[in-house]
């Protein structure tokens, strides 16, 4: 197989605005191609979109291929699923990313399955390695490296012989680098052939509303967990946030009691977060509660049992009741701030 290491990003935008997460995969993808010496390339889909591939060379982006098209202006599975999967095929890419959005999880199977290639949902990390399997060598494969089986392991995934090697990303699980203004590429203008089935589908009304919460941007985040005990007492938990003029997020488990709603959820499966402060009330500080959150600025734990895990990425450690702490931090915030 003969490989121009070409590492591939779907730049996913939406009313012509690109989702962070594609040009966090960017960044990244800027990283694995100076590994491989090869080039990243940017794939751009939708209608009248051409001004975003100046934002996809800044954050990495060698080269865009542009399908540019009135069939492409929302995101429809099959006319994306087809564009995709032809210039996949015409140009073999070494690796395609996509961000694990709905849109993401939605097109990556179905392109996958198309090319018969592998792919790993929601990669928690991705870097680039040797492989040994039955004598022989796989250089600079794709690790993929995700929590598996509940996350009781980190398994790391490789497709040693199939092309292009797919991952999907959470949002804000990979770094954003900075936007470089200098930095220009090529665009490759592309030309979509579309099946009649693959128009099948007719969007006929779209109703959007804007996020409840942004915890992701958020640089302070009051948390609760089950140990909070109850919808009525995660009102103590809104009071510490309001005051500090934070976020307010729960565990899984504080979601799933209801105390919460699941767009607040921090982990694996809700938002990843890296805030400068991070109060965690009640929570245990199961593995994938802190998915990613190791590198956020000051984690405060308030916790009864001084052996919950939580304690061990905490840099402030307070063993005791939250319904004790909570209003005494209040307190002397509110004693300090006059
Ligand atoms: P618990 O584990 O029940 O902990 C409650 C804590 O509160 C205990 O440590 C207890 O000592 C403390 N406590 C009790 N009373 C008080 C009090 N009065 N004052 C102070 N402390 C008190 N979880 C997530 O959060 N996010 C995810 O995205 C996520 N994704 C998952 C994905 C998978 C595939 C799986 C299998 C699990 C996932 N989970 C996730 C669930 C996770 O494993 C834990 O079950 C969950 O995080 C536990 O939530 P908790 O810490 O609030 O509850």
């Amino acid at each position: 197989m003969t490989e121009k290491n070409e590492v591939w990003v779907f730049i996913e935008q939406e009313d012509g605005r690109i989702a962070d997460v594609s040009l966090e995969l960017l960044s990244k993808a800027r990283e694995l191609a100076e590994g491989l010496g090869g080039t990243v390339c940017g794939l751009l889909l939708g209608h009248q979109v051409g001004d975003l591939t100046t934002t996809g060379f800044q954050y990495g982006a060698d080269l865009v291929l542009l399908a540019d098209h009135p069939e492409l202006a929302r995101y429809r599975t099959l006319p994306y699923a087809r564009v995709i999967t032809d210039l996949a095929r015409q140009r073999q890419p070494t690796i395609f990313l996509l961000g694990a959005t709905p849109v993401g999880r939605d097109l990556a199977p179905r392109v996958a399955s198309a090319l018969r290639a592998g792919l790993t949902a929601d990669c928690t990390g991705l870097q680039l390695g040797d492989f040994q399997q039955k004598g022989k060598t796989y250089h600079n494969l794709l690790y993929q490296i995700r929590p598996a089986f509940g996350g009781n392991i980190i398994a790391t995934i490789v497709n040693p012989e199939t092309r292009p090697q797919m991952a999907t990303v959470r949002e804000g699980v990979m770094r954003l680098g900075e936007p470089d203004p200098a930095r220009h590429g090529e665009v490759v203008q592309v030309e979509p052939r579309f099946e009649p089935a693959d128009l099948a589908v007719k969007v006929l009304e779209r109703q959007t509303w804007p996020p409840l919460c942004d915890l992701k941007n958020a640089s302070i985040i009051v948390a609760g967990g089950a140990g909070v005990g109850s919808k009525e007492n995660f009102e103590l938990i809104r009071e510490l946030a309001r005051v500090l003029g934070g976020e307010v997020a729960g565990s899984r488990a504080a979601v799933d009691a209801g105390f919460v709603g699941p767009e607040h959820q921090v982990g694996q499966t809700g938002v990843t977060v890296r805030p400068r402060l991070y109060i965690a009330c009640g929570i245990s500080g199961a593995v994938q509660h802190r998915a990613g959150m190791d590198q956020s600025g000051t984690i405060v734990a308030i916790n009864t049992d001084p052996q919950a895990p939580i304690f061990d990425i905490a840099h402030y450690k307070i063993v005791g009741d939250l319904n004790e702490v909570i209003p005494q931090m209040i307190h002397a915030y509110r004693e300090n701030a006059k």
